[in-house]
């Protein structure tokens, strides 16, 4: 087997000792690690469905138990009344995202929260209608986009503005970012970006970008699905005016978990904007009363389409706890030094590139990297070997080793082990 070079840091018994200094150890035991052949797998893969912590069963077992003993009355008389679910996550999605109370709401999924904000914040007139993004564009965003265009009569190829990266790496320049949002000032609406980017694991400086957008006056939304749970981000004093995201990645809130959307608390008060309504973002205190009119909620609520899927919430309630109990500021330390350690010991191996910035502030847990000449028997083998990371065709893998649940000695062996594919 290929070793690495000896040095202090590249050693197993330095792997060792990072576990036992890791003050994050203990809570490994949270979740359930997915095995193969009874050996408990290294999972990479929270960036795309984070692992099920154990108490997920007990709390959606609460709500089929109050459900299969109230009924309908479970809507007030349950335990946690239904009628009021989805604000119980609030504070703690709030904290996550750098948000006031009143500026999220947990609900639907990523694509549909982007298509409800697009609504109300992309109104394009003849003067200011383009939009910038940043690529590699996750498809269902930029489907989202370009059908919002066409709702506008207006054509993509025209109207969509694309930032592109390092040819080889893809990773963008912040003053390319704000190059271009100064140049196309008078012509673009809005400017969507996704500050953790999904393929490259860039993290852009969302606060720098923020102000160049609202200096000249164009909208500034934020695709949050590899941020939130991921990197510290706050919302409300950058000035966002709005953000999606989902919840099964790093927030571990389960398949197809329910999004969540921020709206900045400047706009919850415009009469100006307009949005798709439905029951459930009608004030509270008369929801159930069934009036003709719609009656704001004057939160993020007001966006609620209908009652939320209550055995869902329960899951990712149940992780949100977790979260909150550990706090943002210890999981990303961890996180950037766990990730810096992984970082190391990939930048040891020959015939490969990183793809994801150097610098620990231009990234979260993902590092993706382009294997040279690659031969999909490689991620095959690690799959096999219990390594379960991410492949993107055609030659790039993912790898994010999640704070939470991951150690040290896994990132070790894996690095190790992925040497030896490539270079044996
Ligand atoms: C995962 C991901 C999505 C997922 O969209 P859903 O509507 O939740 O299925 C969207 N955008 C990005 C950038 C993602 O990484």
């Amino acid at each position: 087997m290929v070793r690495f070079k000896k040095t202090m840091k590249s050693s197993s018994d330095y792997a060792q000792l990072l576990d036992e200094q890791d003050n994050l150890k203990e809570f490994r035991s949270l979740f359930y690690i997915p095995k193969k052949n009874g050996k408990e797998c290294t999972y990479f893969c929270g960036h795309s469905l984070g692992l099920q912590p154990k108490k997920t069963k007990d709390f959606v077992n609460q709500e089929l138990n109050d459900w299969k003993e109230m009924g309908v009355l479970g809507h007030f008389d349950a335990k946690n009344p239904w009628y009021y679910y989805h604000e119980y996550l609030n504070k703690q999605i709030a904290n996550l995202v750098g948000a006031l109370d009143k500026e999220v709401v947990s609900m639907n999924s990523l694509t549909a929260n982007l298509h409800l904000l697009l609504t109300s914040f992309y109104r394009p007139d003849k003067n200011k209608y383009k939009i910038i993004i940043d690529t590699p564009c996750f498809p269902s965003d930029r489907y989202a986009l370009n059908s919002h265009m066409k709702l506008h009569n207006l054509d993509p190829k025209n109207s969509l503005i694309e930032l592109k990266g390092n040819n080889e790496t893809g990773i963008l320049k912040d003053e390319q970012i704000i190059n271009t949002i100064e140049e196309n000032a008078s012509q673009v609406k809005l400017i969507l970006i996704s500050p953790v980017n999904y393929y490259t694991g860039q993290y852009y400086d969302i606060e720098k970008i923020s102000k160049v957008a609202k200096k000249n006056n164009c909208i500034i939304g934020l695709d949050l699905a590899h941020t939130i749970g991921n990197v510290k981000i706050f919302l409300h004093d950058w000035d966002i005016d709005f953000a999606v995201w989902c919840s099964y990645k790093y927030l571990n809130g389960g398949p197809g978990a329910p999004g969540g959307a921020f709206i900045h608390s400047n706009h919850l008060k415009t009469k100006t904007l307009n949005r798709l309504e439905g029951w459930w973002g009608h004030d509270k205190n008369t929801r159930f009363d069934l009036l003709d009119n719609f009656i704001s909620s004057d939160t993020a609520e007001s966006w609620q389409l209908s009652n939320p899927p209550i055995l869902s919430m329960a899951a990712l309630w149940s992780s949100l706890n977790i979260f909150e109990n550990i706090g943002i500021d210890r999981i990303t330390t961890k996180s950037i030094k766990m990730t810096s350690y992984l970082y190391t010991l990939l930048s040891k191996i020959d015939n490969l590139t990183i793809i994801t910035p150097s610098r620990t502030e231009q990234r979260g847990a993902q590092i993706s990297i382009k294997i040279h000449d690659f031969d999909k028997k490689i991620y095959e083998t690690l799959l096999e070997n219990g390594y379960i990371c991410d492949y993107r065709k055609p030659d790039v893998l993912r790898i994010a080793p999640a704070p939470l649940y991951n150690t040290f000695k896994e990132v070790y062996n894996f690095s190790t082990f992925l040497n030896s594919l490539i270079n044996e």
